[in-house]
């Protein structure tokens, strides 16, 4: 059966902005809970939990970009992924900062005890600058980087196991990339294609292939004739009459709701060798809802 679907490149825009919403809690759900792991129970099994995120945040953009969203744009679809896959990423790191930041903070306020919150920031900030060369998130990823840091560690690598990898430096950010190409490959996956399956617009469904109907093709050309004057209970009972022709089918991609035909084909399956059989098509072209019905129902 030819694919002659051409998806709409129509979507909800309100439909979308809502996926990318959900998409947003999931991915900074599953990142937070990715680094709660990392950080409480010191548990990380590498490459595990990037792969995890990424499926996680390419169910959510996935079953909502369809149902909600209605996007049949491709585009769209995996541009939604990918934003959602990028700040489940980000999150990870964000956090790490955050954490580490406030910890900064307390020593701060330990040994000088009168400075006000502004100047905690900006002692905090001078000194990460001084170390790296740069303030905020990204002056601790090199600080991080600098440092000797446990990024690979199998289960409990607390003080008492030795992790089994360090990586650091360059290394380390190469790993980080790894992980964000993890979750971004895994979300664009699930997400590439379902904005282009065969879909009733009206219905908000997918559409289905059937081959309801068998027969054979001794009686072909009045099969066609029949189909063509709009006659289709006089086609089926054509096509099932049974004598010693070569197989023919009737194969129909419809909606399973609204019966709406997108395509049809009826296909002659002709014996032509040893184990050899082709396809040729007898006839192809849409046909009416109430038709469909007719050909769903059919009993010889
Ligand atoms: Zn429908």
């Amino acid at each position: 059966m030819k694919n002659i679907f051409k998806p709409s490149g129509r979507f909800s825009i309100v439909g979308m902005f809502g996926t990318l919403i959900i998409g947003i809690i999931v991915a900074i759900i599953a990142g937070l809970i990715a680094y709660g792991f990392s950080y409480y129970l010191d548990f990380s099994i590498p490459l595990l939990f990037p792969f995890l995120i990424g499926a996680s945040v390419g169910l959510a953009t996935q079953t909502y970009g369809e149902k909600i969203g209605k996007s049949r744009n491709q585009f769209l679809s995996i541009l939604t992924a990918v934003l959602c896959a990028i700040i489940a990423w980000s999150t990870i790191h964000v956090a790490d900062f955050v954490v580490f930041r406030n910890h900064v903070y307390s020593d701060i306020l330990i040994e000088l005890p009168y400075l006000d919150p502004g100047e905690v920031k900006q002692v905090f900030n001078y000194w990460l600058i001084d170390e790296t060369g740069n303030g905020g998130i990204v002056g601790f990823l090199l600080l991080k980087a600098y440092s000797s840091n446990v990024e690979f560690s199998y289960i409990f690598s607390g003080a008492t196991t030795p992790p089994l990898f360090n990586i650091t430096g360059i290394g380390l950010f190469i790993y980080w990339f790894v992980e964000l190409g993890i979750i971004v490959l895994m979300a664009v996956v699930m997400n590439k294609d379902y904005a282009r399956k065969p879909y009733c617009e009206k219905c908000g469904v997918r559409r289905m292939i059937s081959f309801p109907v068998f027969g054979d093709d001794s009686n072909i050309d009045d099969v066609v004739a029949q189909i063509e004057a709009g006659d289709i209970v006089s086609a089926l009972d054509s096509l099932t009459e049974n004598e010693d022709g070569n197989l023919a089918k009737l194969v129909i991609e419809h909606c399973p709701n609204c019966f709406d035909s997108l395509y049809a084909e009826l296909i002659v399956v002709k014996d032509v060798g040893p184990k050899t059989w082709i396809d040729q098509t007898a006839w192809n072209g849409k046909l009416q809802p109430d038709d469909i019905k007719t050909i769903l129902e059919y009993e010889e």
